[in-house]
């Protein structure tokens, strides 16, 4: 296992600034492989160091699963309301490297959120050039005309005609319900390739991100939860 100074690997998990960290081995609160810790420069396995008696949370490279509810935000501005890190432990704000969401749900979007501190990952799973799919489920206004399919199929030319999208997949599932398949992610790309359309999105969820899926996890992952999964391979 790869060893570390305790006092780092604390602060790297948001325990405590490295400072403070001898004031948690002096109220005895962290133990190393069953031992009170005594000195903060000490290298130890994370696998062997308890706080307050509990292992520690999940070490560097961490992926997780977020069913974002309505009326969060994808910022760590607090200015801009509830934001989803909110619904993350209150900790993992303090990590480093930093936790960060893998693009960006809009505000009044519901669903599959990835939240990581992999900047390689982000990449991966953003960068225009990789075209990882994710599948939207979207409700309009209006009843879906089946010409929307090839709109779609041929790339809708967005507003002031400048943003042309790439081909993207549209099954219609009632009047008024669609899911979609994008594989690249443009400011509001979904509200606006249905508004060029001449459909109001009503309401909009994600439920697959690439390889992840909320429904994947033998049971649907609940609005508001999260849960850890394995980095991609
Ligand atoms: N497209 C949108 O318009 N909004 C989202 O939140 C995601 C995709």
């Amino acid at each position: 296992p790869v060893l570390k100074r305790l006092d780092q690997l604390l602060s790297n998990l948001g325990y405590c600034s490295r400072k403070e960290a001898r004031y948690l081995l002096k109220d005895k609160r962290v133990t190393v492989a069953g031992e009170y810790a005594k000195s903060p420069a000490q290298k130890v396995d994370a696998a062997t160091v308890l706080v307050d008696g509990e292992p520690l949370d999940f070490p560097e490279g961490i992926l997780v699963m977020l069913n974002k509810p309505l009326g969060y935000v994808c910022s760590h501005d607090s200015g801009e309301g509830m934001r989803i890190y909110d619904l993350l432990p209150e900790r993992w704000e303090f990590r480093n490297p930093k936790i960060v969401s893998v693009g960006r749900l809009d505000k009044d979007t519901s669903g599959l959120i990835l939240v990581t501190d992999d900047t390689k990952l982000v990449h991966q799973l953003t960068s225009p050039k990789h075209h990882v799919d994710k599948l939207y489920q979207v409700t309009v206004n209006s009843p879906l005309q089946p010409d929307i399919i090839e709109a779609f199929a041929k790339g809708v030319v967005l507003g002031d005609g400048a943003e042309q999208c790439l081909p993207a997949k549209v099954e219609i599932i009632s009047e008024n319900m669609a899911n979609v398949t994008l594989n690249e992610g443009k400011y509001h790309q979904v509200r606006r390739m249905f508004a060029a359309c001449g459909y109001h999105v009503e309401a909009l969820h994600r439920s697959q991100f690439g390889p992840y899926s909320l429904h994947d996890l033998g049971q649907d992952l609940p609005q508001g939860d999260w849960q850890v999964v394995d980095l991609p391979s």
